[in-house]
């Protein structure tokens, strides 16, 4: 009997705690489009006391249900309704910060994203320098990043190249060259494919031999505080299944490797590596407050490849939250040294929002 009144005792004051939670929260909900992280964005949100919302696709309502902190669905055809009146109007009635994350980058251009008038946490113009090639490799020359050589023309291909897809196709369609003709080769099955219109359409980079790595972190403006938050490598299909075959049916069946995304792997790096880990964040962070403003807030990735001297490659990087932090709800080694609370990168951004709003600072946070 003392037993059952002591859980009771303590669920009460876990109800009492929540409520104080939301009350320090303020009166802002947090939203986010229904796929990709929405599920550790929304459950981060709540733990942090904020009313959560999912703009949720009408073929997704039944997968979307089934989690209880999830406060509020609004149902559309194709996310692209957030510029939408309607969706607008019950975004701002419930006074929204929208979260943006893969797949509002993969459904909606850069004009669409930039007219979203709901606030979104971060900054939206750098979503713009994610997407553009030719932007991208600005900001990483200008963070002093070690960048794979972009290769301008089939003509110039010597060694092994990676030939990519514009825009975020997590890695689908990608193919490796060695000279022109491999490179046309590859070209044409995408034609056929229509993946692609034509061979402009591509972008060839240098492939770096090596383990591939992403660095997840998060930047806070309001304390000027730099976090690494957690560490993973992507599971790709089929490059990482190809291991699994030997050479010898290899060779015979022609198999050509693609590097479409199927889910993250966790990763710890050597602990010499992170001073570096640091600092590139950091570099990267004052890069972007020059070439970008305001700059690089809240969560973005370092990807890239570590080859067999431990120097580190930056291939690419995400300027939001990216699904390899899918790994870490309940927070990551990298988390665990930083926080007591089990602190996922969903529920890092809610707590960076209620900072803001707690000191006056939301302008600071969303865009
Ligand atoms: P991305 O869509 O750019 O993140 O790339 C998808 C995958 O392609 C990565 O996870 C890597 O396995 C591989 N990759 C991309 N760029 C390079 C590169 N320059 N060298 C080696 N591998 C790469």
């Amino acid at each position: 009997m003392r037993a059952i009144n002591a859980i009771e005792k303590d669920f009460n004051l876990l109800e009492y705690k929540q409520e104080l939670l939301a009350k320090k929260a303020g009166k802002h909900a947090i939203a986010t489009l229904g796929s990709h992280c929405s599920l550790q964005v929304l459950k981060g949100a709540k733990v942090e006391g904020f009313h959560t919302i999912l703009v949720c696709e009408k073929r997704r309502l039944g997968l979307y249900r089934r989690f209880a902190f999830i406060d509020e669905l609004i149902e559309v055809d194709t996310f692209k309704e957030v510029l939408g009146d309607e969706c607008r109007k019950r975004l701002k009635q419930s006074n929204s910060v929208l979260v943006p994350h893969g797949t509002l980058i993969s459904q909606m251009n850069s004009d669409e994203i930039e007219k979203i008038e709901t606030p979104i946490f971060g900054n939206k113009w750098i979503l713009r320098w994610e997407a553009d090639r030719d932007l991208k490799e600005k900001l990483m020359i200008e963070a002093g990043l070690r960048i794979p050589r972009a290769v301008k023309s089939k003509h110039d291909i010597s060694g092994l190249c990676i030939v990519k897809l514009h825009g975020a196709a997590g890695g689908r369609g990608y193919y490796l060259a060695w000279n022109r003709e491999s490179f046309e080769e590859g070209a044409r099955r995408l034609i056929d494919q229509n993946a692609i219109r034509s061979e402009n359409d591509l972008y060839i980079q240098e492939f770096i031999r090596g383990v591939p790595v992403y660095l997840q972190y998060f930047y806070s403006p309001v304390t000027g505080d730099l976090e690494l938050l957690g560490i993973d490598r992507r599971y790709e299909s089929d490059i990482d299944g190809i291991g699994r075959i030997p050479a010898k049916q290899q060779l015979g069946a022609n198999i050509e490797p693609t590097y479409n995304v199927i889910g993250n792997i966790p990763l710890v790096l050597r602990e010499s590596l992170l001073d570096e880990v640091y600092k590139m964040g950091e570099n990267f962070v004052r890069a972007a407050e020059r070439l970008v403003p305001p700059g690089m807030t809240g969560p973005f990735c370092l990807e890239g490849v570590y080859d067999s001297e431990g120097k580190f490659t930056t291939f690419e990087f995400s300027a939001r939250i990216v699904a390899g932090t899918n790994l870490y709800l309940d927070g990551s080694p990298y988390s665990g040294l930083l926080y007591d609370d089990p602190m996922s990168m969903g529920r890092r951004i809610a707590r960076e929002v209620k900072i803001a709003v707690k000191k006056r600072k939301l302008s600071k946070v969303v865009t």
